[in-house]
């Protein structure tokens, strides 16, 4: 990477402002899911190992600049004390603060002493975060000697605290999962092993448009499933009857079959659909073949054929991208293709692996197949950003490596 790690960083006694992505699940103020939390760990623990008196910072949830107690860090705080506590017995060295910039904030980072830790209140409280205000990065900034950002789900966004801060700091360097995210994504963009596969999913073209166009040089087979494949099946003028079509969408798809068709690759739609006239768990499902979507119903998953042809391409590929469900698999009766398009990644042993979005993410982890995946992106917009070749803009307001 030619951006510095945390691992470039001499940490011992300074202060460290660490950007970490602390937006976790919370129901009645007590968190309910602490992914994120953990997976940030190893990052902690480095520059607590390394002497660093550590101060993070974090937005959670959309409080739109404004302080909203249903939005406070301060039980992820709690959380975190647990988890170091039990990880690392250094619970009890974790320290919140009720603001992020301002007296309190200086006050309270001022007196870290090594290997302490202390978690600020939610940046976005002040609408000076996402606005990128240089005011407020100088204050962040001035709580420490270093940065590191750590949160590859919000590097895709010019914030004071992705970026606006690196300004005002000695040395901005990347954490250990921030590394990771990099790595795993720019091998499979530089020098990925062939086969290279992409399945994309998902309600809409015009999210993956991006993608799709900045893969096609790159990949051997492009899959589409979920409702975005029915806008490319309407392009090949397949009839499919109420199934999701983005109708200012079928030009483009119609242009990308022929791009694809260019670069030779092969380019797989689903060829049978399960079928229902609703949404509905309790729906009556039909599965059809290409072509006879009745006019009344829409296609709400992949149907058998498609699934024995999708895992066939799966598991003679050698790097796999997979980015949205292939169907409605929230409900039921449409989750079947999505569920077996994760295992058929999990059973491909010999494959790099690589899955992002926040639904696909669920899928994997709803099909008990997570620890066979290659990399897990914790950044469902950022992956995809980069995967559409674009600078992330937390990325690139880190030093350089000299
Ligand atoms: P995205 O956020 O674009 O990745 O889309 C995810 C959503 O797409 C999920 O909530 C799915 O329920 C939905 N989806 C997937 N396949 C279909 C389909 N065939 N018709 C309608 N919605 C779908």
């Amino acid at each position: 990477m030619s951006k510095l790690s945390i691992r470039d960083l001499s940490l011992n006694n300074h202060r460290v402002l660490m950007r970490v992505d602390f937006n976790v699940p919370l129901e009645d103020g007590r968190v309910v899911d602490d992914t994120r939390i953990r997976e940030t760990l190893p990052t902690i623990e480095y520059a607590l190992r390394h002497g660093a008196r550590l101060v993070l910072v974090s937005h959670l949830g959309r409080p739109k600049g404004k302080p909203n107690p249903t939005m406070s860090l301060k039980p992820v705080a709690e959380r975190l004390r647990m988890v170091l506590d039990k990880e690392l017995a250094r619970g009890e060295n974790v320290g919140f603060c009720p603001e992020c910039i301002g007296p309190e904030a200086e006050e309270m980072a001022g007196k870290l002493e090594q290997g302490q830790t202390l978690l600020l209140e939610n940046l976005r409280f002040h609408a000076e975060e996402e606005a990128n205000d240089p005011k407020f990065a100088k204050q962040l900034a001035g709580l420490a000697d270093y940065y590191v950002n750590d949160a590859f789900g919000t590097a895709h966004r010019a914030h004071a605290s992705t970026v606006g801060v690196t300004r005002f700091v000695q040395k901005s360097a990347a954490g250990l999962l921030m590394e990771k995210e990099l790595q795993y994504l720019g091998k499979v963009l530089r020098h990925p092993e062939r086969p290279f596969i992409a399945i994309l999913g998902g309600a809409k073209v015009s999210d993956k448009i991006g993608v799709i166009r900045n893969l096609l040089d790159k990949i051997d087979v492009l899959i589409i499933g979920g409702g975005m494949a029915y806008t490319f099946l309407k392009a090949q003028g397949e009839p499919v009857g109420k199934s999701l079509v983005e109708g200012d969408k079928v030009e483009l798809a119609h242009q990308l079959l022929k791009e694809a068709k260019s670069h030779k690759l092969k380019f797989l739609l689903p060829t049978d659909h399960v079928v229902a006239e609703k949404i509905d768990a309790n729906a009556l499902v039909q599965t059809v073949g290409s072509g006879h979507i009745p006019p009344n119903m829409m296609a709400l998953d992949i149907g058998p054929k498609t699934i024995e042809a999708f895992t066939e391409e799966i598991a003679r590929a050698l790097t796999i991208v997979w980015n949205g469900p292939m169907g409605v698999f929230e409900v039921a009766p449409f989750a079947k293709g999505t569920f077996k398009v994760a295992h058929a990644i999990a059973e491909n042993v010999g494959a790099t692996s690589i899955v992002g979005g926040g639904d696909s993410v669920s899928a994997v982890n709803a099909a008990g197949v997570a620890d066979k995946i290659t990399h897990i992106s914790t950044g469902g917009g950022a992956s995809l950003e980069f995967l559409e070749g674009k600078k992330l803009p937390g990325v690139e307001a880190l030093t350089d490596k000299k």
